[in-house]
């Protein structure tokens, strides 16, 4: 089950899930744990929060999609997105996904 990357409240599985891709800037590589959840420090918020590494093979991996938020609704990744622009050093784009 999934976490939503803002609010941290568990996303049930009957709900759509909605979630933001994300690109990560130059020598940022998070390739050891590809397919995994794993926690990223945001600067701006002073935690982590969990986000998904696609995998090298993956449909989001082909469209240059480096790692996916997973949020509860579009207010959340509204407040992700606006916090994932303060986080220059980590991503150089970030946009809602289709799911
Ligand atoms: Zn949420």
């Amino acid at each position: 089950m999934f976490k939503c990357a803002w609010c941290m409240k568990k996303i049930p599985e009957d709900q759509p899930l909605s979630a933001i891709n994300v690109r990560f800037v130059e020598g940022v590589d998070y390739k050891d744990v590809e397919g995994e959840i794993i926690q990223v420090y945001l600067k701006s918020r002073n935690t982590s929060v969990p986000m998904i590494v696609t995998t090298e093979d993956s449909e989001a991996k082909k469209h240059g999609q480096d790692g996916l938020f997973a949020v509860c609704d579009h207010k959340c990744g509204d407040k992700m997105k606006a916090a994932l622009a303060k986080e220059v050093d980590t991503f150089k784009n970030f946009l809602d996904a289709e799911l």
